[in-house]
């Protein structure tokens, strides 16, 4: 007979974003004619630029001629990408990251909960908290979680790293030695960055315990401080301890065209197998591929046209954050993020939780944010908002929070 993996159900399910659905289908059907603004969305809302637009209708056309034809792409991605990122995003930085080292796939969300494949089961999970559900689920799915705690609303056998207020949202390094650290810098949903320095001390503690970090460098593109690394290569003694993440998504808007990739330096060696062979037999036979179109749209955001166009999405973006920053700010709340990343972190007023908050902004502005407890236990007390709306919208929102 067969048996269904159990551990899917310990989780609790999209709670989260299913019950903002059904309290905002309530309240519009409650009150038709008031305007519903949304500033909850983890998604992009601005179209793809010329640029990429123009690369995709090459590679299409290409496609559909004999002589251009391709089929399956090469396991690891196309060198023209692999090549560009190379250069880009890591050399041009100092980083020593070469083209063999990574792997390109269709987005980093499959490979945020891919990569515990690669780790036996009794592996010890440590995670910021609050954080993207993504790292806890689909090690909670492997038989990672231990059980789920009411009380603690955490599971038992994950290690929990509270990114709060008094610590200025940094994780600290916890008492029990992880196997597997997740790191998201900066990070979904504080918004927080962490200094090149607190990064090294990450990395020098992974390589002292044989421990490897998991570094989700998915709003890379939103840094604009000085000094905040990009990547966590650019600390010594990373390429021994850390797989970094990346995606297309956030910076060139591509959620729903799918491209991120996966760097496993060929250092990384842990029980003596290299994390990078076990990586590519992985994207043998279960590979989660991008289309060659796709590619060819992910190597045009390295052109020197796309890179301005890039540029200028996420200045977009950030016009709106720095509104909702400001505008908050200025009439009193607490507030962080938002500087680094598409997000702006709020601490409920009059010590509302999470869901008291989202009810309060929903009926007296009509702004739906995500609760901060969906993030992780110590994620209760705070909102999230996040700058991906257009600008008009954005302004109206804060305008009516702040009255
Ligand atoms: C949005 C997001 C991703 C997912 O990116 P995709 O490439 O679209 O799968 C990964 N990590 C974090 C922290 C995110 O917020």
């Amino acid at each position: 007979m067969a048996k269904v993996n159990r551990n899917y159900l310990k989780l609790p399910g999209s709670y989260l974003f299913s019950t903002i659905g059904k309290k905002v289908n309530a309240f519009i059907a409650d009150n038709p004619d008031k305007k519903v603004i949304r500033l909850g969305i983890g998604d992009v809302t601005q179209p793809l630029t010329p640029t990429i637009t123009a690369a995709l209708h090459r590679a299409v056309d290409e496609m559909g001629r004999a002589e251009t034809f391709r089929g399956y792409a090469p396991d690891l991605g196309y060198d023209f990408l692999r090549n560009a990122i190379s250069v880009n995003d890591y050399k041009a930085r100092g980083c020593d990251i070469e083209p063999d080292e990574i792997f390109v796939s269709d987005g980093a969300k499959c490979d945020s909960g891919n990569i515990q494949e690669l780790f036996a089961l009794d592996n010890k999970i440590a995670v910021c908290d609050p954080v993207y559900p993504v790292y806890v689920d689909s090690n909670v799915m492997a038989g990672r979680g231990g059980e789920y705690d009411k009380v603690l609303e955490g599971f038992t056998d994950i290690v929990y790293m509270p990114c709060t207020e008094d610590n200025g949202f940094a994780p600290v390094i916890p008492d029990t030695v992880p196997d597997i650290i997740y790191l998201c810098f900066p990070n979904n949903p504080t918004g927080a960055v962490i200094s090149k320095e607190e990064l090294q001390k990450w990395v020098d503690y992974a390589n002292d315990n044989g421990s490897v970090i998991i570094y989700d460098a998915a709003y890379e593109a939103y840094i604009r401080t000085e000094g905040v690394p990009h990547s966590i290569y650019e600390c010594s003694g990373a390429r021994t301890c850390a797989i970094e993440l990346h995606s297309f998504s956030k910076n060139a808007g591509f959620t729903g065209v799918r491209l991120g990739y996966t760097v496993v330096p060929k250092d990384l060696v842990i029980d003596d197998v290299a994390l990078h062979s076990l990586w590519a037999r992985r994207h043998g036979t279960k590979y989660n591929g991008a289309p060659y179109i796709v590619q060819r749209a992910g190597e045009a955001v390295y052109s020197d046209e796309g890179k301005k166009e890039i540029k200028g999405l996420v200045d977009y973006y950030m016009r709106n954050a720095s509104y909702i920053l400001n505008g908050l700010k200025q009439a009193g709340y607490s507030v962080s993020g938002g500087v680094d990343a598409p997000y702006i972190w709020l601490k409920t007023p009059d010590n509302m939780t999470s869901w008291e908050f989202f009810d309060h902004l929903l009926t007296s502005a009509n702004v739906v944010g995500t609760p901060g407890s969906g993030f992780g236990p110590h994620g209760e007390g705070y909102f999230r908002l996040t700058a991906f709306g257009s600008y008009e919208n954005t302004v109206e929102a804060v305008d009516r929070i702040i009255g």
